[in-house]
Formats: structure tokens, C-alpha cells, sequence
């Protein structure tokens, strides 16, 4: 897998270079946006890590050439606090975004994720865990075999459950892996959109799933009956 990084503040592209080197990646960088659009129309990269704030031309415009000839995956990089230029980024076609400063797993997992998008849909498997069906690519849950209604946050929230099966995850992490920003630890947003998921997924039926870990966070798994 190929990833190039647009990024011109040399110890911030190092940073990622090594990272992403050390995890098996190939990397090249690139520390204008220039030299980077040039990069990437003219190689063969899996994804694009783009940096909003370039000299020269900035991530926007990057972005924009690149998609009039190519639909590599794009990963933006900006300024905290700037909502405007994410949902920019968007508009413009880039694939996800994330703020700086952050953590490195955090970026890893985006990384991850939409390397596995742009890969064809055999390789993700439906999911299954007791009567739980879960069809990542038809985007489809059902439980007994009926259709269970849900937002794209909440399959993707009830996905990445399922995929880490048995396994107790934090707020932390649930809120950086299914929602684009870090929210402040007082937040309930996980919560609340817990109690929603539930009240789709477990509450119509006799054998509840999803269980809060007190003082951790949650898992989602099959318990037998005691
Ligand atoms: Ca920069």
C-alpha cells in the first residue's frame, strides 16, 4: 500500500512518514503542494494525506486539480476549530478529514478505514454475532432476520462493534473512531447515541448484545445465559 504525504512542515511530515513507514506503509512526501499534486497525478498511490495549509497552492486547490483526473482517496489535515474548511474539503471530494494536532493511532485507524474502502466489497464479509447480521457493504443489520433501521453513524458505530466482537471499547475511542473530531471528555455524545443504537438493536429483543462495561465502555457480544 502507497501513501503520499502532502505536508510542509518538515518535522510534521517526518512524524508521519515514520509512523506510517513503520507501519507497513511505503510512503513518499512531499513538502509542497506543487511538487504533491504533481506526485500524486503522476504515481500510483492507494491514498493522498493532504495538508490544507501548503505554500504555494494550498490543500483546497491541490484537491480540486487532483479530482478533475483522479479519485485517489484523500485524507485532509487542518487547523483545529475550522469547521468551514471540513466541510470545504468535503464539498471538494476529499474522503475524510482530520484536525491537527492529534494521535497518531487516530490517523492510523482513518488510514485503515479508507484503505479498506477503496478495496473491492468481497473483502468485507457480513458479520455476524448471535442473530446479529451485519452487511457492511449493503449497509444492512437485522436481527432475526428483520431488517433493523439505522443512520449511517449508528451502523457505523454498530459496525465497528461487531467487528471488534467480545472486545471493550472506550468512549475515547469510539468517539475518534466514529466521529470526525475528539470530543471533550465531558461530552455524552457516545452515550446518547448508545441509548439510540439500543433501543434499535437490543431493546425489540430477548437477547441483549450491546453491555456497558461500568468505568470502561462498551462491548458488543453474545452472553450466553447464566
Ligand atoms: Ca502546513
Amino acid at each position: 500500500m502507497k501513501i503520499l504525504v502532502i505536508e510542509d512542515e518538515p518535522k510534521a511530515a517526518q512524524y508521519l512518514c515514520q509512523g506510517l513507514a513503520e507501519s507497513g506503509y511505503t510512503v513518499e512526501a512531499a513538502l509542497d503542494g506543487t511538487d504533491g499534486l504533481h506526485a500524486a497525478i503522476n504515481g500510483n498511490h492507494d491514498l493522498v494525506i493532504l495538508d490544507v495549509m501548503l505554500p504555494g497552492i494550498d490543500g483546497f486547490a491541490v484537491l480540486t486539480a487532483l479530482r478533475t483526473s483522479k479519485q485517489t482517496p484523500v485524507l485532509m489535515l487542518t487547523a483545529r476549530g475550522k469547521t468551514d474548511d471540513k466541510l470545504r474539503g468535503f464539498d471538494l471530494g476529499a474522503d475524510d478529514y482530520l484536525v491537527k494536532p492529534f494521535q497518531f493511532p487516530e490517523l492510523l485507524a482513518r488510514v485503515r478505514a479508507l484503505l479498506k474502502r477503496g478495496q473491492p466489497p468481497a473483502t468485507e464479509p457480513v458479520m455476524h454475532v448471535a442473530d446479529l447480521e451485519l452487511d457492511p457493504v449493503r449497509h444492512r443489520a437485522t436481527r432475526e432476520g428483520r431488517r433493523i433501521d439505522l443512520t449511517a453513524k449508528e451502523f457505523a458505530l454498530l459496525t465497528l462493534l461487531a467487528q471488534r466482537t467480545g472486545q471493550v471499547l472506550s468512549r475515547t475511542q469510539i468517539a475518534s473512531l466514529v466521529w470526525d473530531i475528539h470530543f471533550d471528555s465531558d461530552s455524552n455524545v457516545v452515550e446518547v447515541a448508545m441509548r439510540r443504537l439500543r433501543a434499535k438493536v437490543d431493546d425489540p429483543f430477548p437477547r441483549k448484545l450491546i453491555h456497558t462495561v461500568r468505568g470502561v465502555g462498551y462491548v458488543l457480544e453474545h452472553r450466553p445465559p447464566a
